[in-house]
């Protein structure tokens, strides 16, 4: 299955020059979804996760089938302010400015294997507070896994040193 069929680009969208890569067209469809997920199943029994970790919200879209499928939790990342319990925080670098994931202080324990999962790796700053949120609490990035990787951004350097599986690249 050629998976790029399913993904639509919105031009200028959110902002003239971005060519937007929409994932809902390939979520809407039975076959594609169960596809994508399985490759990434298959990545996940890989790579030996214990643990599946994604960012808000695509992570978890990407991840939380990936976690039933292997009979695995699940450790939502989540912006500032979102998650009701003591939390560890990771700052990263936006276009303009900052922002902060957070992750529950008890959300992995130490030694734990976690596949990280997103929709897309772009600049790749998501997936690096991501890693460190993880790191803090003592698991082992066993692999990161997405949907889309947009090669032009240079996501992967990064990420060098750990395990990356993207199924579509642009
Ligand atoms: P990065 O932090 O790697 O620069 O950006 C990746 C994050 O931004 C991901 O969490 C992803 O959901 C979001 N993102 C950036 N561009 C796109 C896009 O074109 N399509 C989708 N679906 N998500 C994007």
């Amino acid at each position: 299955m050629d998976l790029k069929e399913y993904i639509t680009i919105v031009e200028d969208w959110p902002k003239p020059g971005i060519r937007f890569k929409d994932i809902t067209s390939l979520m809407d469809n039975g076959d594609a979804y169960k596809y994508a997920t399985d490759q990434i199943v298959e990545y996940a029994k890989q790579v030996e996760a214990d643990i599946i970790v994604g960012p808000e919200a695509r992570g978890f879209i990407i991840g939380c089938p990936v976690a039933y499928a292997l009979g695995l939790g699940f450790a939502p990342v989540r912006k500032e302010g979102k998650l009701p319990r003591e939390v560890i925080r990771a700052e990263y670098g936006l276009e303009y400015g900052k922002d902060v994931l957070t992750m529950h202080k008890d959300a992995i324990k130490p030694g734990q294997r976690v596949l990280i999962t997103d929709d897309l790796l772009a600049t790749g700053g998501t997936i690096e507070a991501t890693i460190n949120l993880v790191e803090q609490l003592g698991g082992i990035v066993a692999g990161c896994a997405f949907l889309i990787e947009l090669t032009y951004l240079d996501g992967r350097d990064k990420l060098e040193g750990y395990e990356v599986c993207t199924l579509l690249q642009y």
